[in-house]
């Protein structure tokens, strides 16, 4: 996905562009891929190729490195003391999840959910957020249904339904 982030008409337009990828291969010291947010994988060697083109190319493009821990394929996490949602960090989360957190729904993100809720003094932090299409969002919140993060090498939230079923939904390794 390129997000337009200005509305230059003299300049260039800036282009937005989300890169997750490992800093010994961002650096050329490791093998392997990053990941670009609409995209997908994309080789070491034309990613950095790439950045290299792009850094005095007529269009400026803003590429932004989402750091990943290489042993778990984790994000590295933010916090905010804000009571909702916003900015990078809700980009983060987005990035992170790609798709509706609920397991088998795959629906785009729509809404940064708090897992454990601000009423019940849920933070607002990566650990705390998740992806959540519109429909899982709102079912979360009615009557019964119960959520929390559990440790895990990958962000897990545990979810207890009305009916007393408990599962998991872990972010997709990177
Ligand atoms: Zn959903």
């Amino acid at each position: 996905m390129q997000r337009v982030t200005g509305t230059g008409t003299e300049k260039a337009v800036p282009v937005m562009i989300n890169l997750i990828v490992r800093d010994d291969v961002l650096l050329g010291e490791g093998a392997g891929s990053g990941w670009v947010e609409g995209h997908g994988p994309v080789p070491g060697d034309l990613l950095r190729q790439w950045i290299a083109d792009n850094a005095d190319a007529a269009v400026d493009t803003f590429v932004r490195r989402l750091y990943e821990r290489p042993a778990t394929g984790a994000l590295v996490g933010m916090d905010s003391p804000a009571e909702l949602f916003q900015g990078r960090l809700a980009e983060f989360i987005r990035l992170r999840d790609r798709v509706c957190r609920t397991p088998g729904c795959g629906a785009p993100i729509r809404h940064t959910d708090h897992v454990v809720p601000r009423c019940r003094d849920g933070p607002t932090s990566a650990d705390n957020g998740q992806g959540l299409c519109e429909l899982c969002n709102y079912a979360k919140e009615a009557d019964g249904w119960t959520a929390r993060t559990v440790p895990g090498l990958r962000h897990t939230v545990e979810i207890t339904t009305p009916t007393g079923h408990v599962y998991t939904s872990t972010a997709e390794r990177l």
